[in-house]
C-alpha cells in the first residue's frame, strides 16, 4: 500500500491519530534528513498526538539542489514517512509520523522559502545542516567570508542559495515589517550550537548590512541544545523490509534506535511548543551535556571508525562488540574524554558510558562505519582535538585520543590493511590522501596542515603519542596498535 493520506486507514502499523489538516506550520525546519525525521519531527508528532500544539507542525525546506528526492518523496507522500526504531533483539517498533505538514526546496523557489519565514505564524526555524553547514573555520572559528557560494549570496540583488541567505533574508523582511523575528534552533552536533549558529549567522549578516547584525545579534534567540539518538541513513533493504513486514511503500522511511535525547535551552523569541511534556529536557544550561555527548558518544564514534575500518570492519555493532575495541573505547571515555567533563546534573557518567557501548553494540540498527568515517575533517577538529589540547592545558597527556588522529591519519591514505582502495569521504578528500600518501617518509606530514590541526603539530606531548600510534598501524596494523595502547582485554 503506498503510503498517503488516503490511504492512511488501510495501514497496519500505528499512524497519526490527530487531524492532520488542522496542523499548521509554526517551525520552518531546514535539513530534513535521517536526524531530524527520527529526532525533532518525532517529539512534535507526539505533541500532536497528545492533543496538543496544533500550531507547531513543521514546514521542511531543503536547501541544496540533492534534496530534490527529498521533495519528490515529500510531495507523493502528503510528507508522511514510516519511522522504525530497532532494537538490539531484531524487533522493529514502526510507527508513520505526520507533524511535517510542508516541504518546500529553495532551489526551485527561493523566494517561498523566504516568505514563509517571514510569515508570522512561524516562530522557530530549526536546523540539522551538518557540521560543515555552519560555514565556519576549523581554526578559528570565524565565518568562512571567502567560501564561493556565500560570496555569491552577498552580490547585491543576488538570489539567496545558502542557509545564510535565506534566514537572513528572511529576518531583514521581518524587520522591515515590524514582526518579532523568529528564534534559530540548531540542532547540529556542534559544541555550543547556539552560540555558533548565532556568531555565523551575524556574520553573515554584517557582511551585508551592519545594522541588520547589530538588530540580530539583540533580537534573536539562539538556545543551544544537545541532540542524540543514532540515525544511520536509509538503506534499499529497510525500504524493502517495511513493504515485506507491514505492506507500507514507502520512499524514504527512517530507521534509528530506540534510544533518544534532547536537552534545548529555554531561550525563544515567541515561545516554543510544550516539548517537556515529550520527553525533552528543558534547561538554563546545556553545556554540561552537550559535551558529555560529543565528547564521549560522538568522539568514541572516531575512536571506532578508522581503526575498525582498518581492521576490515564495515558495521558498527560489529567494532563494538569486540572486546578489545570497547576497552579502548572505555579506556578513551574513562582517562582521556572524563577529566574535561564538568559534573552533569542528573547523570551517572560511568552508566552513560556503559550504555554507550551497548548502544553502539546493536546489531539492530546496522550503523556502518563509512557513515562515522565521513567528513572527518569537520569532525575530527570539533570532537576529539578540543579533548586533546584541554589535557595539554591541564598537564595531562591524551595518548588514546593523540592515536585516534593517527587513525584517522591512516585511514585517510585511503587504502585499508587488505590493500583495498578507501572511498574518502570528505569535502577535503583529494587534499588529505595527497598528504597522507606522504607520511611513511615524512610522519607528521599530515598533522601539519595547520588548517585542520592549528598549532598541534608544535606540540611534542602530541607528536610523540600520535607519532608512535602512526607507527605502530604501518608496521603492525589497527588491532596491534590498541593492544599495545590499552592491553589485551579479559
Ligand atoms: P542526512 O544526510 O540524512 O541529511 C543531511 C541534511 O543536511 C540534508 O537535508 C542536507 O540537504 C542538509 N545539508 C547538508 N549540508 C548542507 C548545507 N551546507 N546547507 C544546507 N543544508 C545542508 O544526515 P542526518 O543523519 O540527518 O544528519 C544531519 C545532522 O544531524 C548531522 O550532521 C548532525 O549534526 C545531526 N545529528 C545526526 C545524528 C545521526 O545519528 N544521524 C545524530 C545527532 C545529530
Amino acid at each position: 500500500t503506498p503510503l498517503r493520506t488516503d490511504t492512511l486507514d488501510q495501514l497496519d502499523v500505528p499512524v497519526p491519530g490527530y487531524d492532520r489538516s488542522a496542523v499548521t506550520a509554526g517551525i520552518v525546519h531546514i535539513g530534513v534528513g535521517g536526524f531530524h525525521r527520527a529526532h525533532q519531527a518525532m517529539y512534535v508528532d507526539r505533541l500532536l498526538e497528545s492533543g496538543t500544539a496544533t500550531d507547531w507542525g513543521i514546514c521542511g525546506v531543503g536547501v541544496l539542489p540533492s534534496d530534490a528526492r527529498m521533495k519528490a518523496v515529500m510531495d507523493e507522500q502528503d510528507c508522511l514517512y514510516t519511522l522504525v526504531l530497532k532494537a538490539p533483539d531484531g524487533s522493529w517498533e514502526p510507527r508513520v509520523i505526520g507533524s511535517i505538514v510542508e516541504y518546500l526546496l529553495a532551489p526551485d523557489d527561493p523566494e517561498a522559502v523566504i516568505e514563509k519565514m517571514a510569515d508570522p505564524a512561524i516562530r522557530i526555524v530549526s536546523l540539522t545542516v551538518t557540521e560543515g553547514g555552519y560555514n565556519f573555520h576549523a581554526v578559528t572559528g570565524e565565518f568562512d567570508a571567502d567560501n564561493p557560494a556565500v560570496q555569491a549570496d552577498l552580490q547585491p540583488g543576488a538570489t539567496p542559495r545558502t542557509t545564510f541567505g535565506l534566514v537572513v533574508e528572511a529576518l531583514a523582511r521581518r524587520r522591515a515589517r515590524g514582526i518579532t523575528p523568529f528564534t534559530v534552533m540548531s540542532c547540529d552536533n556542534i559544541q555550543g550550537n547556539g552560540h555558533v549558529a548565532q556568531r555565523m549567522f551575524t556574520a553573515f549578516a554584517r557582511l551585508r548590512d551592519p545594522e541588520l547584525a547589530g538588530w540580530i545579534s539583540a533580537e534573536v534567540a539562539f538556545p543551544n541544545s544537545m541532540v542524540d539518538r543514532i540515525t544511520p541513513a536509509t538503506t534499499d533493504e529497510d525500504r524493502a523490509e517495511i513493504a515485506r513486514r507491514y505492506d507500507v511503500q514507502d520512499g524514504w522511511p527512517v530507521v534509528c534506535e530506540p534510544f533518544t535525547q534532547w536537552v534545548l535551552e529555554d531561550r525563544f523569541t515567541l515561545g516554543r511548543p510544550p516539548l517537556e511534556d515529550v520527553g525533552v529536557q528543558v534547561v538554563a544550561d546545556v553545556e554540561p551535556y552537550e559535551l558529555m555527548k560529543l565528547r564521549l558518544l560522538n568522539a568514541s564514534h572516531q575512536g571506532l571508525c578508522y581503526f575498525g575500518y582498518l581492521a576490515g570492519y564495515r558495521l558498527v555493532h560489529e567494532v563494538a562488540q569486540d572486546p578489545l575495541f570497547a576497552r579502548f573505547l572505555l579506556d578513551y571515555m574513562d582517562r582521556e574524554a572524563t577529566p574535561t567533563l564538568a559534573p552533569v546534573p542528573g547523570i551517572d557518567l560511568d552508566a552513560y558510558k556503559h550504555q554507550l557501548i551497548e548502544r553502539f553494540s546493536n546489531a539492530g540498527v546496522r550503523d556502518t562505519v563509512a557513515r562515522l568515517c565521513a567528513e572527518s575533517s569537520d569532525r575530527i577538529p570539533k570532537w576529539v582535538l578540543p579533548v586533546i589540547r584541554e589535557n595539554l592545558a591541564a598537564g595531562r597527556p591524551s595518548p588514546l585520543a593523540s592515536a585516534i588522529v593517527a587513525s584517522w591519519a591512516r585511514y585517510a591514505e585511503a587504502v585499508d590493511e587488505q590493500g583495498e582502495p578507501i572511498t574518502v569521504v570528505d569535502r577535503l578528500a583529494e587534499s588529505l590522501t595527497a598528504v597522507a600518501r606522504t607520511q611513511r617518509d615524512d610522519p607528521l606530514a599530515f598533522v601539519r596542515q595547520r588548517a585542520v590541526f592549528g598549532d598541534l603539530v608544535d606540540e611534542p606531548r602530541f607528536t610523540e603519542p600520535y607519532l608512535a600510534a602512526l607507527d605502530s598501524l604501518h608496521r603492525a596494523g589497527s588491532r596491534a596498535t590498541l593492544t599495545a595502547l590499552v592491553g589485551q582485554p579479559a
